[in-house]
């Protein structure tokens, strides 16, 4: 009796590139005082006043099983704030609710991959992308960018011979891991390469309230793109809702209800109470959001001043998210070794952007999830670090 290809397969096999991370939690685990920049969660918990209204809902008996696609309050609800955001008109038929973004990952790439075929997606990437793409059966294929096009993909990247057999296309900005935003010319190049090829666009929209410069475009709204895009939404990062597993997928209305059978015959939907507890904190509007993400704007703030103090780490422009890509290759060293002399030296954990794919070599990726001063100390000694690995580079 064997297990099936598809679940052995998940992980590819090979390092996933989380060495790092892990023994991080292991000397914590030993009792080390690490400075951990690593994982995309908040230093603040949910907001007690949706607390209270999950509270308030699962008391007053929402505890049964919720409408599978969703409750029709948070569907509504998500698509007024994608209609008013994006100008797309969308109405609840455009929109399944999910367990966090994760899932609707899932569910976006099983809904537009057959077996065998191909999936695109941007290296560097969020870890699960290839991964997800796999458990689906289809064939995950990165396509890479570069540093000096602070890693947003160009048309040209997207070369024929990736595309051959490709289903679909997943982009993400604001971007994991790399804090850029992919700007309107960005966007219809990708556009472009989509309707010319005719692939599915899942577009990864789950730090659109993390927004620092500019402003966050949703391809969807492009056009000629709301009939071939599936935006996958969450509430993980807009409202520090990690836990809840609350998200969703935007969609055309044929997609949703094929993805409503998926999820009749998966999750059967998401609990009631943190879907009523969803609407609560969606109906809070900007100024919750704005709070959640504050800190996050803040530490990007202490991160510039101290990196434009120096000339050895170079910064990837920090649009948005709650992430910085910092350049070590001064040093001369990978990510990965950077990564793990100031773990072992400073006790401070990055993420080597080998983690990411192979395109963010020789850069690591910050996460601005701890207190300022904390962040500042943290971020200072990074710098010194890697200007004492250079000198001795130089030397
Ligand atoms: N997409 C990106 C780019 C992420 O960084 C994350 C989480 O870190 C997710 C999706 C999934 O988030 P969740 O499942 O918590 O909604």
């Amino acid at each position: 009796m064997e297990l099936s290809q598809r679940i052995t397969n998940i992980t590819g096999g090979g390092s996933d590139g989380w060495d790092v991370f892990y023994k991080a939690r292991r000397m914590i685990a030993e009792g080390t005082d690490v400075i951990e920049l690593t994982i995309g969660e908040h230093d603040i918990r949910t907001d007690p006043i949706i607390l209270s209204a999950m509270d308030i809902s699962a008391r007053g008996g929402h505890t049964g099983y919720a409408m599978v696609p969703g409750t029709q309050e948070l569907r509504e609800a998500v698509a007024t704030r994608l209609a008013e955001r994006t100008g797309v008109p969308t109405t609840y038929e455009n929109i399944l609710i999910t367990p966090g973004g994760q899932s609707a990952l899932f569910a976006a790439h099983l809904a537009t991959c057959s077996p065998g075929t191909r999936a695109l997606f941007i290296d560097p990437y969020y870890a699960t992308y290839p991964g997800t793409i796999r458990s689906v059966g289809a064939e995950p294929v990165a396509i890479a960018t570069h540093a000096e096009n602070a890693f947003k993909p160009r048309a040209e990247d997207i070369t024929s011979e990736a595309i051959k057999g490709a289903s679909s296309l997943l982009v993400n900005t604001p971007n994991n891991p790399t804090g850029t935003i992919y700007e309107r010319d960005t966007l219809q190049a990708i556009a472009q390469v989509c309707q010319e090829q005719d692939l599915w666009l899942i577009s990864d929209e789950v730090y659109d309230t993390q927004v620092w410069e500019g402003a966050h475009l949703s391809p969807r709204a492009l056009p000629g793109m709301a009939e071939r895009t599936l935006v996958i939404g969450s509430m993980s990062k807009s409202h520090a809702m990690t836990g809840s597993r609350i998200g969703w997928i935007a969609a055309p209305k044929e997609v949703i209800t094929h993805l409503i059978n998926l999820a009749t015959h998966t999750t059967y939907g998401v609990p009631g109470y943190i879907q009523d507890a969803a609407v609560f904190a969606l109906a809070q509007g900007n100024p919750l959001e704005e709070e959640v993400a504050a800190p996050f704007r803040r530490r990007r703030k202490l991160a510039s001043d101290i990196l434009a103090a120096q000339s050895t780490v170079g910064l990837i422009p920090a649009q948005g998210a709650m992430y910085i890509m910092l350049d070590v290759r001064a040093t001369g060293l990978s990510g990965e070794e950077f990564a793990n002399s100031l773990l072992d030296t400073h006790h401070i954990a990055t993420m080597p952007g080998e983690s990411f794919g192979t395109s963010a070599h020789g850069h690591v990726r910050v996460a601005m999830t701890v207190a300022d001063e904390r962040f500042k100390q943290a971020l200072q000694t990074l710098v010194d670090h890697a200007e004492v690995l250079a000198s001795h580079k130089a030397s």
